[in-house]
């Protein structure tokens, strides 16, 4: 089999070629690369798209969720609750501000935040709570909401892996993942579900005046220009980059579905298998699948990378090492935490190849050899 990527950027960068190579030269032509109009048409589509009233464009995820912290004015040692089955960014910006990332457990389903663990976590300096929606399932948010709520401790979403993904609450109401924290955080690097053709970020919010400080952080805490009220950063996406987010956003839900017809293919290969367990599907949401990842029982998973490897199928181990346990968070003393299913997962998890672009064959080759290889 030729070529098979985890994600495959060249398929789908010819399927809207000439549109975004116009777009592209409209930008050079303009000679506007920061801050043209592109930028402000991107952020009012988005929060359309998304359902919110401000978008904050930014230069990439990590960013988003840093200028969210300092928005918020937490203080060196407040504590942030998080989970530590996550990509290091959501951990590292906690400490990069002098905060105490608290890390809570994730439901062995959803590999997301366990919402009990995060209620046994609460302490009167819970600054924060960050659920990451990971692989593109998202939290439960319902129920985290309210726990937030009644303690009165602000949701940032890390949203960087489930743009375009829903959640529905119990009455019925449904809303996209990113737009019911305080703040909603989300990453444009390439190989994302909404990716740009370089690194990118944006912040969403309901909030007017959190909205004007999250410009203002973002843009060397300034709203006029030249009279800075605080320390800030400079933080911007740039207009080529925005550019090609406006037409790639009008594919955001139909690149969504191909990565979900993909994941239905995958699902039915796999579920007769008692070594293999597929992604759950919560029903509170629809998974946008940013990875399609197993879990596998009694099989050595390395060698499975390996041999799949050796087939020409690339698969990777997202994370093999959790935050708790880097050594980046030495000083925190975290990785003797007790997170028994962070810990199992981080054992037995293998994404295999997931994007827009997968046809039939490539899925029918990539399961047969799976199956023969996990036996
Ligand atoms: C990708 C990602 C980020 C960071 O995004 P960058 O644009 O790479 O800075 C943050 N959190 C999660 C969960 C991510 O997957």
């Amino acid at each position: 089999m030729h070529n098979l990527q985890m994600v495959d950027l060249k398929r789908q960068y010819h399927k809207i070629k000439p549109e975004i190579d116009a777009a592209i030269l409209n930008v050079v032509e303009s000679t506007a690369f920061i801050n043209g109009p592109d930028v402000n048409h991107f952020a009012a589509e988005l929060a359309e798209y998304l359902g919110v009233k401000h978008v904050i464009p930014c230069a990439n995820g990590t960013d988003a969720l840093q200028i969210s912290l300092m928005a918020l004015g937490l203080q060196p040692g407040d504590e942030v609750i998080t989970a530590s089955y996550t990509y290091i960014a959501t951990v590292e910006v906690v400490a990069l501000l002098h905060l105490k990332p608290v890390f809570v457990d994730v439901d062995a389903n959803t590999f997301t935040m366990n919402i009990d663990a995060v209620r046994k976590a609460i302490t009167p300096k819970t600054k924060a709570i960050i659920p990451v929606h990971l692989y593109g399932q998202c939290a439960d948010m319902e129920p985290l909401l309210a726990l937030a709520k009644e303690h009165n401790i602000p949701v940032i979403e890390d949203n960087a892996q489930a743009i375009g993904g829903t959640y529905t609450f119990s009455d019925g109401r449904t809303v996209k993942t990113g737009s019911m924290g305080i703040i909603g955080c989300t990453s444009f690097f390439p190989s994302k579900n909404l990716g740009g053709y370089g690194d990118g970020g944006a912040i969403f919010t309901n909030d007017d005046s959190l909205a004007l400080t999250l410009k203002m952080v973002a843009n060397h805490g300034q709203n006029k220009r030249y009279y800075h009220e605080m320390v800030g950063c400079n933080s911007r996406l740039d207009s080529i980059q925005a550019a090609i987010l406006r037409i790639k956003l009008r594919h955001l839900d139909e690149y969504c579905d191909a990565r979900r017809a993909a994941a239905d293919y995958y699902d039915a290969a796999f579920k007769n298998n008692p070594k293999i367990i597929t992604p759950y599907r919560a029903p509170y949401s629809n998974h946008v699948f940013h990875q399609y990842t197993l879990q596998l029982k009694n099989v050595n998973r390395d060698e499975v990378n390996q041999k799949l490897a050796e087939k020409n199928i690339p698969s990777m181990i997202y994370y093999p090492v959790p935050c708790h346990k880097q050594n980046m968070l030495k000083e925190y003393g975290t990785a003797n935490n007790y997170l028994p299913v962070t810990d199992m997962l981080q054992d037995c998890v293998i994404s295999l190849p997931m994007h827009t672009e997968l046809t039939e064959e490539e899925l029918s080759y990539i399961t047969k050899n799976a199956l023969e290889i996990i036996g």
